[in-house]
C-alpha cells in the first residue's frame, strides 16, 4: 500500500490530444533514476492509481511525468483534464528495478542500448540526467525513441541537450512508424533490427558487447526480445547469472 501524499500541479503541458506532461511539487522520498511513482485520484471515496516513471533527474526540485492518454482509460482521461494548482495523490515511495544499478557491470559490456516506445522514453531521460557514475562504464550509450509521428517526439530538445553534455558517448536515433521524414528511421523497432537498418544507421551492432534496456509497449518488448535471440542469441540466463536485457512493460 503506498503512503499517499498530496502533490501540487505546478504545470501541465498538452503536447497533442493524447500526450501530456505534468510537473508536480510533492515531498516524496528520494528515488533512483529509472524508477516509477504511483499517481492517484480519489473518485467516490476510492483511489484510482497507476504507475508512472519519473522523467526528471532525482536532483530536480519538482517531479515530472510524461503521460499518454489512453482511450477510455480510467485515470489518464481524468489526469489530462487537470490544470495547474490542482492537487493529486502521489506515493511517498518509489518503486522498480529499471535502474542502472541493476545492470551487471562486466568487461563484456561496452554499449548500452536504451530503447523506448512513446512515453517509455521517461526513465532513460531521468537516468541520463542523473549522470550516474555507472554510465562511465559504457563507451557508447544509444538512445532510441520510437513514436508514431514526429509530433510525438516531445522530448527531442531534452535529448539533444543531453547529447551535447555526453558529447560523442551518446547517440540518438528516432524512429517513426506512421510518417516518413529525413530525420528519423521509418518502421517498427523489431523489423528495423531484423533487417539491420537500425544498426547500420547507428554504426554499431547489437552484438555480445551490449546491454539492452527496453521500455514501453509490451508488443515491442516481446518482438524485440524474440528478434534479439533469433539474430544474436541474446537473452537473459538467470541460472548462469547472465543479464543482457532489462525491461519495463507499461501495460
Ligand atoms: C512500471 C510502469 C511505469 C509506467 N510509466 C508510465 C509513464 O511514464 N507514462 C505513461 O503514459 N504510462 C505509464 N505506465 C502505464 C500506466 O501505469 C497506465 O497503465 C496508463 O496510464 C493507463 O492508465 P488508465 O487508467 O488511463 O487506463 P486503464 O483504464 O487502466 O487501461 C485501459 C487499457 O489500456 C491499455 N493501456 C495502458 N497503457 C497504454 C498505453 N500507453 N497505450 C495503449 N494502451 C495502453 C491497458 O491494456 C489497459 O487494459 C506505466 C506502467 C508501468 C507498469
Amino acid at each position: 500500500m503506498p503512503t499517499w501524499i498530496d502533490g501540487k500541479i505546478i504545470s501541465i503541458t498538452h503536447w497533442t490530444n493524447n500526450l501530456f506532461s505534468i510537473v508536480i511539487n510533492a515531498k516524496t522520498d528520494k528515488f533512483i533514476a529509472g524508477q516509477f511513482s504511483k499517481i492517484g485520484l480519489k473518485i467516490n471515496n476510492k483511489i484510482i492509481q497507476r504507475a508512472y516513471s519519473y522523467i526528471n533527474s532525482p536532483n530536480s526540485p519538482n517531479l515530472e511525468f510524461y503521460i499518454s492518454k489512453v482511450i477510455s482509460g480510467k485515470l489518464t482521461t481524468l489526469l489530462y483534464s487537470l490544470s495547474s494548482e490542482d492537487t493529486i495523490l502521489i506515493s511517498k515511495e518509489s518503486y522498480g528495478q529499471f535502474t542502472i544499478n541493476t545492470i551487471p557491470i562486466s568487461n563484456n559490456y561496452y554499449f548500452l542500448w536504451m530503447i523506448a516506445t512513446g512515453t517509455g522514453i521517461s526513465p532513460y531521460l531521468s537516468i541520463l540526467d542523473s549522470f550516474d557514475n555507472r554510465l562511465n562504464h559504457f563507451s557508447k550509450i544509444i538512445l532510441v525513441h520510437a513514436t508514431k509521428y514526429s509530433k510525438n517526439l516531445n522530448y527531442l530538445h531534452k535529448m539533444h541537450t543531453l547529447k551535447k553534455l555526453y558529447k560523442k558517448k551518446l547517440i540518438i536515433q528516432t524512429i517513426l512508424s506512421q510518417e516518413q521524414t529525413s530525420h528519423s528511421l521509418y518502421g517498427r523497432i523489431p523489423i528495423l533490427i531484423e533487417n539491420n537498418t537500425l544498426e547500420k544507421s547507428i554504426g554499431l551492432y547489437l552484438n555480445n558487447k551490449s546491454h539492452i534496456m527496453l521500455c514501453g509497449n509490451p508488443h515491442m518488448i516481446l518482438d524485440t526480445k524474440t528478434i534479439l535471440y533469433k539474430k544474436y542469441g541474446i537473452k537473459n540466463c538467470p541460472k548462469n547469472k547472465i543479464k543482457r536485457i532489462t525491461q519495463e512493460r507499461y501495460w
